[in-house]
């Protein structure tokens, strides 16, 4: 579905990104784990353009190509934003708006699409994870893992090609996440290609295709998740391993 290589970014001289490859397989789910400021989340934004890469070139399976040492036009920047729908860790909705109002906003507006068939796709959509009930409520008077479950609605209502989740969870009391990692499970079972960055390393191990382990913006070791969580190859990955199982 999507080739990156070569991917570098960095923030000042500090380099945060160094030469990254990555493949994700149409229908995929690759969850990206490791240590707080490895670069996971900079990975993230990079696939979905809220951060411009200082190189690497993108190639889709449909034959979209952008090479970031060449200069990048707007429509370029947008055609790739488009592709993916992000899901923040710390949901992002708007306050003002209620739950149903927040996953139309995207199709009605960004993409014009007609509001009978968006009300129904959001309706839908709430169903899906869990909320039908709660639609005209407003964020302030959802849980955290009830806004949650809007912001990935709010995601699919875009009906992107790539779902990309940066550590959905992490913002939530523990007793929380089960029913946002839930949603992530259905939808991980479905056609869906996915990237996500998490710190839940049994639950990647649980759903995902390919596990990928970064560490100070290099990509040191993917695999299957038996390969690189079972029987990591690389002593950093080990390590990180036994850190936190
Ligand atoms: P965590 O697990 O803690 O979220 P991470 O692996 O997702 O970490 P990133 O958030 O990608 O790591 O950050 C990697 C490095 O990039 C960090 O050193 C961070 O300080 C730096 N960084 C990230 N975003 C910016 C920014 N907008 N400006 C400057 N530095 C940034």
């Amino acid at each position: 579905f999507l080739s990156i290589n070569g991917l570098a970014k960095s923030f000042g001289t500090n380099e945060v990104l160094k030469n990254i490859d990555v493949e994700v397989e149409k229908g995929e789910v690759l969850s990206i784990i490791g240590p707080s400021g490895s670069g996971k989340t900079t990975l993230l934004r990079c696939i979905n353009a809220l951060e411009h890469p200082d190189k690497g070139i993108f190639t889709f399976q449909d034959g979209f190509n952008l090479n970031f040492d060449n200069k990048i036009s707007k429509q370029e920047i947008l055609r790739l934003r488009r592709k993916s729908g992000m899901v923040f860790q710390s949901y992002n909705l708007f306050p003002h708006k209620t739950a149903f109002e927040n996953v139309i906003e995207g199709p009605l507006i960004v993409q014009k699409r007609k509001k009978a068939e968006v009300k129904q796709l959001a309706e839908n959509l709430l169903e899906k994870v869990g909320l039908k009930d709660k639609m005209n409520l407003y964020p302030y008077q959802l849980s955290g893992g009830q806004q949650q479950r809007v912001g990935i609605a709010r995601a699919l209502a875009m009906e992107p090609e790539l779902m990309l989740f940066d550590e959905p969870t992490s913002a939530l009391d523990p007793e929380l996440i089960g029913e946002v990692l839930t949603v992530i499970r259905d939808l991980a079972k479905e056609d869906w290609t996915m990237v996500f960055v998490t710190h839940e390393i049994q639950f990647a191990g649980e759903v995902s295709d390919k596990v990928l382990f970064m560490d100070g913006g290099y990509i040191v070791e993917q695999g299957s998740p038996e390969e690189v969580l079972k029987s990591p190859k690389e002593k950093r990955t080990q390590q990180f391993l036994q850190r936190i199982l």
